[in-house]
């Protein structure tokens, strides 16, 4: 079994060790991809939601030239066997040389013990107990076990942790044998412990928290570099809180202030007045489409009256058919709405085609014996298309091609049923 070299010493970054065991997990496209199992690694297995170390293994050759295979991902097995997967093959009793990448270790890192402190700081400010940890790509997230945390009270948890941080307690580790550790949590001392047996490792920050934790952690608080709260969401099991510590917190705030930025340039204003620049935005907005209602419903009415009057009032039926580029389907259905009350015997067949495909609108005074929709239900049906609407007032569209074609059908249909 791997001796994981990371429970005594978790700024190890390089290390030597050689290959104990070797599996083929994968084959596509002519491509392999290995599992190696080294008598010794600093290599962190994804566990306790804490996502695996990547890095390299370098191997040298009786030949004294370097092979250099990538440790894609590390898991560990229910034996708990670490693999290292790579695409190199490595023989049994190879001698190598780990190196983890240590930017993403670090990160890993601070996120974690950032979290522990995280937890404690909401148990003793608000007895919130905290039932799961995801350390993500991004951000990191908890969730606690109660409803909802008012502003000020996140505010506080918040500046509380910093303080800590900026008090750079110590954060220490020792193993204790189960039984010990069951008495800790008989006496509430710990809040939870694995199911496994064994010897039990626990995290310590020093007069907080006190943990049963298997994952990678700084020395001491300082060194988790800063904690910024990003927000709260009600989830099935409580409330997620979400969070960023150290070098994340700082890439997190340099991208939310780049987009701050291009906001305020965009509305030609400063950082902090770009919220009541959109609010304004906003009331001018309504206001202005309040205006542009308003006129459009006049635009409707005096173009009714003047389609109107180019079909004056005679004998028979007045059907007025009109095609718009300019124009979309709501000021149709304004339009349209408005001729066929102006008076009897009226009928409007109207387009737009400034929209694709095509808007298609009929329309008939309610004194008219004509069914529109069942109309140009059927016409629109003898292009696969559907469309309707009621006796008075039906709505389709159709591509361009096809628009005068289907007129045409309607306009027969109308003439004969009026
Ligand atoms: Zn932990």
């Amino acid at each position: 079994m791997s001796d994981r070299l990371y429970y005594a010493d978790p700024s190890l970054a390089t290390f030597e060790a050689h290959v104990s065991d070797i599996r083929e997990v994968s084959r596509s496209q002519g491509k392999s991809l290995w599992q190696i199992a080294l008598d010794r690694s600093a290599f962190y297995p994804t566990s306790g939601g804490q996502p695996h170390d990547t890095g390299m293994l370098i191997a040298t050759s009786p030949g004294g030239a370097l092979l250099e295979a990538p440790v894609l991902a590390v898991e560990e097995d229910e034996q708990g066997e670490v693999w290292h997967t790579t695409p190199k093959p490595l023989l049994a009793g190879t001698a190598v040389r780990g190196h983890v990448d240590w930017s993403r270790r670090r990160d890993h890192m601070q996120q974690h013990s950032g979290q522990h402190l995280l937890s404690a700081v909401f148990y003793r400010q608000l007895g919130a107990a905290t039932v799961s940890f995801h350390l993500g790509e991004m951000t990191s997230t908890i969730d606690l076990a109660c409803e909802t945390v008012a502003p000020e009270d996140l505010e506080r948890v918040q500046d509380v942790v910093n303080e800590i941080i900026a008090e750079d307690r110590p954060v220490t580790m020792q193993t204790i044998p189960r039984s010990e550790a069951e008495m800790l949590l008989a006496a509430g001392k710990i809040l939870k412990l694995p199911p496994r047996e064994g010897t039990i490792r626990l995290i310590e920050i020093e007069d907080i928290d006190l943990n049963a934790c298997g994952g990678t952690h700084v020395r001491a608080t300082g060194q988790i570099g800063g904690l910024f709260l990003r927000g709260t969401e009600r989830v099935r099991q409580g409330l997620r809180v979400e969070f960023v510590c150290g070098i994340r917190a700082v890439v997190t705030a340099r991208r939310d202030l780049a987009t701050l930025t291009r906001a305020g340039s965009v509305l030609s204003v400063g950082r902090l007045e770009v919220a009541e620049a959109v609010e304004r935005l906003l009331a001018e907005n309504k206001a202005a489409h309040k205006v542009t209602q308003k006129m459009t419903e006049e635009l409707a009415e005096f173009q009714a009256a003047r389609l109107l009057q180019e079909h004056p009032a005679g004998t028979g039926l007045r059907l007025v058919r009109r095609t718009f580029a300019d124009r979309d389907g709501g000021f149709l259905k304004l339009l349209g709405s408005r001729m066929v009350a102006a008076g009897p015997q009226i009928c409007a067949l109207l387009a737009s085609t400034a929209e694709v495909p095509a808007r298609v609108l009929v329309a008939a005074s309610a004194d008219c014996k004509v069914n529109c929709g069942s109309l140009l239900r059927d016409a629109l049906a003898a292009y696969g298309l559907r469309g309707g609407g009621s006796p008075g007032l039906a709505q389709g569209q159709i591509s361009h091609v096809h628009l005068e074609e289907l007129f045409d059908t309607v306009e027969a249909g109308l003439r004969h049923s009026a």
